[in-house]
C-alpha cells in the first residue's frame, strides 16, 4: 500500500553506488545443478484462493496443491506486508526485526516517519551564496535488523536471485538483488504523483499534488513539471517545460525536449527526462495519462521513478544490474509502491488507469522472473508480486455485498480481484512450465484479505474516553496532533495498528509514569473490548501487548499496544497520521474498500510446496529456516 510522507531531502542522490561491489558477471556462472524457486503473492487470500481452486478458476494453483501441499500460513502481528515481509527474510518476529507498521512514531516529535528504510544527510554543508554543498554523502539504512536467509545462503556459497520483496532498500549484497518496497521516487516519497487539471479541483489529501492550469481558447496548456528537488538549493524543485495541446480524445505533450501524441485513456510508454541544473542533470523517467479531453483536460504524470539505465539510487545489487535487466527487458517502474493507489483513491486517475498500470507492473515483474530463470545461474530465485494486494485493496468493494460501495460498483470493479487471481494463476503456470525436474517451488502470501467498511478513528475514542486532550476550545484534531495538548494526553494513536502511552521519559512531553502505565494499558485494552458500533458489531476483536508479543532487542519502534480490528473495520487515514475528526466511526466510501490490517487470526496467508515439507510450517517467520535448508548446494567450481 502506499503511504507519502513529506518528501525527505535530495541528498540520496549523492549515495553509495561506490560502496556496492562491483564485479558480478565477469565470466558465466557456473549453471545451478537444482533451484529453489520462491514466488511471494502479496495478500493472496485463503478463502479466496480456496473457493476459486474448487471452481476451477485456478487450474495452476490445484494442480500444486494436488502434487505437492498447501496450508494457510499465520501472518505476522500486525498483519502488515513490511512486517509480514521481514519476518519472511530474517525468521524472527518484530521485536527483534524492528519493522512494526509502515510508520514509525518520533517521540521526540510525535511525528510519524517511514519505518523501512532511512537516510541520514550530512552532519555538514557548506553555504555558498544561496547554494548549499553538502560535505559528505549521508547514510541510508534498510531499518529491518537481523539476517535475511537469502544473506545466509550466500555466506554458505549458494547464488541468489531476490526481486522485488519489500523492505529490501537498499538491497543486499547477493549475487542478484533489485530492492521493493522502500525504495523512493526522486522527490525522496513513497511516491508523489501530479495530476494537471483545467477545473477547480481540491487538493490531493495524500500522494499527489494538483496543479490547476490555465488553458488558453484554442486548448493550449503551457506550465511547468515539477521533479526532483535541487541538488544545491534544498528549497528549490528542479522543474522541466511542460506544454499540452488538448483535443477531445488526444492532446499534443512536450515534456523536456521531446513531443509525443497522448491518446485519450492510453497510458505513454516510459518518458526518460533529465532536470538539469548549474553543475549537471538529474535522470528520471515518468508516463503519462490523458484521463480526460478536451474541452476540460486532465492530464496525469506519475511520480518522477529512477531510471534503471542512468541509476540515481542504489536500486539494485550489484549496481550495474539495474541496467542491464533494463537492457534485457526494457525500463521497468522502480519506486518501491508504484501503483497508484492513492490517485484511484482520491478519484485523480481512472479505474481502467489503474488496471493498466498494474498489468504493466505484473508484466514487468514476469520478465524479470523469467529473465532469472532462463539465466539459471542462482540456487534461490525469490521474486515478490504485489499486484493481487493492490488490486485487493482497491476492488474489495466489487467483492463484498455488504461494502458501503458495492451498490455502486460497476462491472470493472466487480470482476477486478478474479481477474488478478486468474493472473496469478497464469504466472504460476509459466514459472513451473520453466522449471526442471531438479527444481522446488514454494508459493506463499503474507497475508489474507478482509473488507474495510468502516473506518475507525481510534484517536477520536481516546478523546472521548479522556486519554488523549485536545487543546482549548478545538473540537477535532488536523493529523500530527495538531490539537492536541500533550500536557494532559495519556495515550494516543498513529499508524495502522498502534496505541502508544505518552510515557515519560520516552515521549517528548510524555506523562504517565512506570507505575501508572501497566494499569492504563489495562483499562484501554478494557475500553476497546466492550466498544460496539451502531448496530452492537464488535471493533476491535483482540489487543495485545507490545510486552507480550515482541521479544526481542529491536522493540523500540514498537507500539505499547497493538488492536486487532475485527474484519470489515480498520483504522481510518486520519487516525494513522495522527487525526482524531468528530465521528468514533464511520462507513468507508472510498475505493480502498479491502484490508489485512486487522486481528491476524483473521487473515492468515497461503502456502503452497511443490514437495512434501516433512515440518509443520505454522508461522510466516519459519519460512526463512525451511527455505534456507531447501535452497540447493552451489556446484563445486
Ligand atoms: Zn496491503
Amino acid at each position: 500500500m502506499a503511504i507519502s510522507l513529506r518528501p525527505q531531502r535530495w541528498l540520496w542522490l549523492c549515495l553509495l553506488l561506490a560502496l556496492l561491489p562491483l564485479g558480478c558477471g565477469q565470466q558465466p556462472e557456473p549453471k545451478a545443478a537444482a533451484r529453489l524457486i520462491v514466488l511471494g503473492f502479496d495478500g493472496l487470500d485463503p478463502k479466496l484462493v480456496e473457493r476459486w481452486m474448487a471452481d476451477g478458476s485456478l487450474p495452476e494453483f490445484d494442480r500444486l496443491r494436488r502434487e505437492g501441499h498447501y496450508q494457510t500460513l499465520a501472518t505476522s502481528n500486525p498483519p502488515q506486508s513490511p512486517v509480514a515481509w521481514a519476518s519472511f527474510a530474517t525468521g524472527e518476529g518484530a521485536g527483534a526485526h524492528g519493522i512494526f507498521d509502515f510508520l514509525r512514531r518520533n517521540p521526540e516529535t510525535y511525528a510519524p516517519e517511514f519505518s523501512i528504510a532511512q537516510f541520514t544527510p550530512p552532519a555538514h554543508s557548506l553555504s555558498f551564496g544561496n547554494w548549499d554543498l553538502p560535505l559528505g554523502d549521508g547514510r541510508l539504512v534498510n531499518r529491518r535488523q537481523g539476517e535475511p536467509f537469502w544473506l545466509r545462503a550466500t555466506a554458505q556459497g549458494q547464488r541468489a536471485t531476490v526481486q522485488r520483496v519489500p523492505v529490501t532498500y537498499p538491497p543486499d549484497l547477493v549475487q542478484r538483488m533489485l530492492a521493493g518496497m522502500g525504495v523512493p521516487d526522486l522527490r525522496g516519497s513513497q511516491g508523489t504523483y501530479t495530476l494537471y487539471a483545467t477545473r477547480a479541483m481540491a487538493a490531493a489529501e495524500s500522494g499527489g499534488r494538483v496543479v490547476n492550469v490555465a488553458m488558453s481558447n484554442q486548448g493550449r496548456i503551457e506550465t511547468l513539471f515539477e521533479g526532483p528537488q535541487h541538488p544545491l538549493k534544498p528549497m528549490q524543485a528542479l522543474s522541466l517545460p511542460l506544454i499540452v495541446d488538448a483535443r477531445a480524445d488526444s492532446a499534443a505533450v512536450t515534456l523536456g525536449d521531446e513531443t509525443r501524441e497522448l491518446k485519450l485513456g492510453v497510458w505513454s510508454d516510459w518518458w526518460p527526462l533529465r532536470f538539469p541544473f548549474t553543475l549537471g542533470s538529474i535522470p528520471g523517467m515518468v508516463r503519462l495519462r490523458l484521463v480526460e479531453g478536451y474541452p476540460r483536460p486532465l492530464l496525469y504524470v506519475s511520480p518522477v521513478h529512477a531510471d534503471p539505465t542512468d541509476v540515481v539510487v542504489p536500486l539494485t545489487s550489484p549496481p550495474q544490474y539495474a541496467a542491464e535487466l533494463a537492457e534485457r527487458i526494457g525500463r521497468f517502474h522502480t519506486l518501491g509502491m508504484p501503483e497508484e493507489t492513492w490517485s484511484l483513491n482520491q478519484g485523480h486517475l481512472d479505474e481502467q488507469g489503474f488496471i493498466d498500470m498494474v498489468r504493466t507492473t505484473l508484466a514487468e515483474g514476469e520478465a524479470m522472473l523469467f529473465d532469472a530463470m532462463d539465466r539459471h545461474d542462482s540456487e534461490l530465485v525469490i521474486h515478490v508480486f504485489v499486484q493481487p494486494d493492490r488490486i485487493s485493496h482497491m476492488f474489495w468493494r466489487g467483492l463484498d455485498a455488504q461494502h458501503p460501495l458495492h451498490a455502486e460498483s460497476n462491472d470493472t470493479a466487480r470482476g477486478a480481484i478474479g481477474w488478478i487471481y486468474r493472473e496469478a494463476d497464469r504466472v504460476l503456470g509459466a514459472v513451473r512450465a520453466r522449471m526442471g525436474p531438479d527444481d522446488r517451488l514454494v508459493v506463499l502470501s503474507d497475508h489474507g484479505f478482509a473488507s474495510f467498511r468502516r473506518a475507525v478513528h481510534v484517536n477520536r475514542w481516546l478523546v472521548e474516553r479522556g486519554y488523549l486532550v485536545l487543546t482549548e476550545g478545538a473540537k477535532e484534531s488536523e493529523p500530527l496532533f495538531a490539537q492536541v495538548d500533550w500536557s494532559r494526553s495519556r495515550a494516543y494513536a498513529l499508524g495502522l495498528n498502534g496505541i502508544f502511552i505518552n510515557q515519560a521519559g520516552r515521549e517528548r512531553s510524555g506523562i504517565v509514569t512506570a507505575d501508572e502505565r501497566a494499569a492504563l494499558l489495562q483499562e484501554i485494552i478494557k475500553g476497546l473490548a466492550d466498544w460496539r458500533d451502531a448496530d452492537g458489531s464488535v471493533i476491535v476483536q483482540q489487543s495485545f501487548l507490545a510486552s507480550a508479543i515482541y521479544p526481542g532487542a529491536h522493540a523500540e519502534d514498537a507500539p505499547d499496544l497493538v488492536l486487532g480490528y475485527a474484519p470489515g473495520y480498520r483504522a481510518s487515514w486520519q487516525t494513522t497520521l495522527g487525526g482524531a475528526p468528530r465521528l468514533m466511526v464511520e462507513d468507508n466510501r472510498q475505493p480502498w474498500s479491502g484490508d489485512h490490517c486487522i486481528d491476524p487470526a483473521a487473515v492468515p496467508g497461503v502456502l503452497f510446496t511443490s514437495f512434501e515439507p516433512g515440518q509443520s510450517l505454522d508461522n510466516i517467520a519459519a519460512m526463512a529456516d525451511f527455505l534456507l535448508k531447501h535452497t540447493p548446494a552451489a556446484p563445486a567450481h
